[in-house]
């Protein structure tokens, strides 16, 4: 077998494209192999083709934002994090905009502008492209990686090998992932996958019926066990349940939970989240005392969508009650109720409405210093195919973009 070249990359999204450029910058004979018909991976369709690429939370909290495994990335922010990128992209006379003070998409707009400013100088120092063409196989010989074997059977030998190859997340119908069968292959503990980034499904027919409506702002919170979290922003109902920002970032802590732990899993939803319990008593005893011939839900209305304040007394069995009908020991349990709505999750989100996977390769086998497998020499893996996943605003594409420069220029303990 010849040793065609020194690096081999599987993937060419965010993680792959850094990947490929710093390893021909390393001054090394890389080739990059998408299954796709173009490059970019996911990058295309992120932030509504807009792409957004990071953001502006200091170090500590980005990091925070990933879970107790977000120190993983220490390295590779390190190397490539937001400063660095932000460099590259000025260098590459590709200038930004940050959006409510927070998001960085590119001022085009266009999310090829991101793919090409580490594709083309990558291409001009010597990176050679292939795509439509699948990896199928790994070829490794003594706890080492020799080279891959493609559809078809062609092999090709490399020294390293550089899976970047994302998640099972929303794949174009007809297409299957086969990073993960890679990642056995080489003997790795792969968390399983689940839905992130993803609506959440719901039970409650009542909820779906207000499909279209949204909120700007609502706060959804959830405790599993010794697990809670709290996850604030826009909230859409959907047919399936909801949607929007406040419920994409916490599924993928809920459906892990409902995986695992269904029994101890309580999410609520507070819909309008400056109010407390007490201001929900407090706003009860005044529209009793103010408004005592109203509806409670044409009362509530002034706080909510008027068909979220049907719903929600309907939930409370106040259906038809006026103002002045709420009794004394209604007035609490109600308030209770609008302060904390009890969401019921129905079933996993399909990965295909998913827009990330959480789960992936084991930290623990994976070298943060170099993103290096532990098990297998030449063998390293970067973005979305680790184990280790972040909310919507940024924050995985800067991770598949530092990851994958720190993988593609660490040299190989192999070689
Ligand atoms: C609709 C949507 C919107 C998003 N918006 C944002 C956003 O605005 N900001 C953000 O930070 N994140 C966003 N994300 C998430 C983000 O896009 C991904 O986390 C990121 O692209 C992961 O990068 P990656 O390089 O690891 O994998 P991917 O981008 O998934 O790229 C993997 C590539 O590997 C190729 N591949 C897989 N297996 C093989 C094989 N065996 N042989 C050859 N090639 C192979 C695939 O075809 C693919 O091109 C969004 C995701 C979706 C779906």
């Amino acid at each position: 077998m010849i040793k065609n070249y020194h690096t081999i990359i599987c993937g060419s999204g965010p993680a792959g494209l850094a990947a490929a450029f710093s390893s021909v910058h390393a001054g090394r004979r890389t080739l990059l192999v998408e299954k796709a018909p173009f490059p970019g991976g996911k990058l295309p369709v992120s932030g509504s083709g807009k792409c957004n690429f990071s953001n502006t939370l200091p170090e500590e909290l980005f990091m925070a934002s990933f879970g107790r495994n977000g120190r993983f990335m220490t390295e590779a922010l390190r190397l490539f994090g937001r400063e660095q990128l932000l460099e590259h992209l000025s260098r590459r006379k590709v200038p930004q905009i940050i959006v409510d003070d927070l998001y960085y998409f590119p001022a085009s707009l266009k999310a090829s502008d991101i793919r090409d400013a580490f594709l083309t100088p990558a291409l001009e120092q010597g990176l050679i492209l292939k795509t439509g063409t699948e990896i199928a196989h790994l070829d490794l010989e003594n706890g080492r990686i020799r080279g891959v074997v493609l559809t078809g059977g062609t092999r090709l030998a490399c020294e390293k090998f550089i899976l970047c190859s994302g998640g099972t997340a929303m794949l174009p119908r007809g297409t299957a992932a086969n990073g993960l069968a890679l990642v056995r292959e080489a003997g790795h503990k792969i968390t399983p996958p689940l839905p992130a980034m993803a609506p959440l499904f719901l039970a409650q027919e009542g909820l779906k019926q207000l499909a279209g409506l949204s909120l700007p702002e609502a706060v959804i919170s959830l405790v599993c066990g010794n697990i809670s979290l709290q996850s604030r922003g826009t909230l859409l109902f959907t047919h399936d349940g909801l949607s929007g920002m406040a419920a994409l970032n916490c599924s993928d802590t809920a459906y892990r939970c409902f995986e695992n732990k269904p029994e101890k899993l309580k999410i609520t939803v507070n819909f309008a989240p400056d109010m407390t319990f007490s201001d929900y008593c407090a706003f009860l005893e005044q529209i009793r005392k103010q408004e005592p011939e109203k509806l409670l839900k044409t009362a509530l209305s002034a706080l909510f969508p008027r068909a979220l304040a049907a719903e929600l007394c309907a939930a409370g069995g106040l259906t038809e009650t006026k103002a002045k009908e709420l009794k004394n020991n209604q007035k609490e349990p109600f308030a209770k109720l609008l302060s904390a709505f009890p969401l019921v999750l129905e079933k996993l989100s399909p990965m295909e409405k998913a827009m990330a996977m959480s789960g992936g390769v084991s930290l623990k086998e994976t070298d943060p210093c170099t993103m290096q497998s532990r098990l297998v020499k030449g063998l390293f893996f970067a973005g979305e195919i680790l184990d280790l996943t972040g909310p919507c605003g940024g924050f995985n594409i800067q991770f598949a973009l530092s990851s994958g420069y720190l993988a593609g220029f660490s040299p190989n303990t192999a070689e």
